[in-house]
C-alpha cells in the first residue's frame, strides 16, 4: 500500500517544498504548513484522477459517440471548471477545510462532554469492517446527493444556478464539474454536514469524493453505453444521465436524479430507464450560459438568480413551490 501511495507523497513533497511553502512564507501564513501539505496531497490525487478519467472516458467517446460536434469550442470551458474544481477547489474543500472544521467540531463536542457522533456508535456492529464502513458512507452520501440534486430542480432560484450544469448542449465527461461557484458552495456545505454527522475520518473523505466524482464524470461522457438491464439499476451509467439532461432539453421535467446509484430514483419514482441517448441542453438558459467564458457564465448564473428572486425573467426550472 505504502509503495502504491509513494509516487503521490513524492510529488505532493515537492509541491509542497517549491510551491507551497514559499507561497505561504511570502503571505505569512506557515501555521498552515500542515493543512497545506494535506491539500498538495490530494491535488495530486485529483490531477491523476482527472488523467485516468480521461484515459479511460476519451478511448470510449471515440468508439462510440452519441453526438459529434464540427465546433466543440464550448467543451474546453468544462475542461478548465474540471481542472479548476478536482486540482484546486476540491482538495481545498475536501481535504482543507473539512479536516479543519472536523478538529473544531470534535474538540467542542468533547468539551461538552459529548462523543463525537460516527456511524459505528449506531451500527455497532461495524467497528473494524472498514471495507463495508466505507460502502455504507457511499451509499448515505449517494443519497444526499440525491436529494440535493433534486432539490436544486425544485426551487427556482436555485435551479437559476444549476441551469449553467444543463445549459451545455456538448455533453461530455468534463461536464460534470460545469457548475456554478454559489451551487458548488452549497453542495459542498451540504456533503460536508453530512460526512460530519456520520463520522468520516478527514483521510477518508476526500478518497470518498474522489470516487463518487469519477462515477459522475462517465455518467456525462458522450457515449453510447449503458450496464445492460440489472446493471443500470445498480450504477449511473451515461445513458441514464442523459436522460436527466435530455428531458429537461426537451422542456420535460426532470429525471434520474442520482450520482452514482439508481435506487434513490427507483425508490422515490423519479427513475426512467426508457430514454435511448437524447440530445441536451436547458432552451430557457441565457446562450452564454452555454457556450461563453468561464466568467461570463458565473455572472449569467448570479444574473439568472437575480431576475428569479426578483420573480421576473427566468423561465421556471419545474412546477416547483414559489421561493
Ligand atoms: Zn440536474
Ligand atoms: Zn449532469
Amino acid at each position: 500500500m505504502d509503495s502504491l501511495t509513494y509516487p503521490f507523497d513524492l510529488a505532493a513533497g515537492w509541491l509542497q517544498e517549491h510551491a507551497i511553502l514559499p507561497a505561504l512564507y511570502a503571505l505569512g501564513l506557515m501555521n498552515w504548513e500542515e493543512v497545506a501539505y494535506g491539500w498538495a496531497l490530494f491535488a495530486v490525487y485529483g490531477a491523476t484522477q482527472v488523467v485516468v478519467t480521461y484515459a479511460i472516458c476519451l478511448p470510449l467517446e471515440r468508439w462510440r459517440p452519441v453526438e459529434r460536434w464540427p465546433d466543440s469550442r464550448a467543451v474546453t470551458v468544462d475542461i478548465f471548471y474540471t481542472l479548476l474544481s478536482r486540482v484546486g477547489l476540491l482538495p481545498l474543500m475536501t481535504f482543507v477545510l473539512f479536516y479543519r472544521v472536523q478538529v473544531f467540531l470534535t474538540g467542542w463536542v468533547t468539551d461538552n462532554g459529548w462523543v463525537p457522533p460516527t456511524i459505528e456508535r449506531v451500527f455497532p456492529f461495524l467497528l473494524g469492517q472498514p471495507v463495508l464502513t466505507f460502502a455504507i458512507y457511499v451509499v448515505i452520501l449517494d443519497f444526499s446527493e440525491y436529494w440535493r440534486h433534486r432539490l436544486s430542480h425544485l426551487f427556482d432560484w436555485w435551479y437559476s444556478l444549476h441551469s449553467l450544469h444543463h445549459a451545455q448542449r456538448q455533453m461530455t465527461f468534463w461536464s460534470d464539474d460545469r457548475n456554478h461557484l454559489l451551487d458548488d458552495t452549497i453542495g459542498f456545505v451540504w456533503f460536508m454536514a453530512v460526512a460530519l454527522l456520520i463520522g468520516i475520518p478527514p483521510m477518508q473523505f476526500p478518497l470518498l469524493v474522489l470516487l463518487l466524482r469519477f462515477v459522475e464524470s462517465l455518467s456525462h461522457a458522450n457515449v453510447r453505453l449503458w450496464f445492460g438491464w440489472l446493471g443500470e439499476r445498480l450504477v449511473v451509467s451515461p445513458r441514464f444521465h442523459r436522460a436527466h439532461h435530455g428531458l429537461m432539453a426537451a422542456g420535460l421535467a426532470s429525471v434520474n436524479y442520482g450520482g452514482v446509484l439508481p435506487w434513490w430514483d427507483m425508490l422515490f419514482r423519479t427513475a426512467d430507464f426508457g430514454h435511448d441517448y437524447v440530445p441536451t441542453g436547458d432552451p430557457s438558459a441565457e446562450e452564454v450560459l452555454a457556450t461563453g467564458s468561464y466568467a461570463a457564465q458565473q455572472a449569467a448564473g448570479v444574473r439568472r438568480m437575480v431576475r428569479t428572486v426578483a420573480g421576473r425573467g427566468a423561465e421556471p426550472a419545474a412546477q416547483s413551490d414559489p421561493v
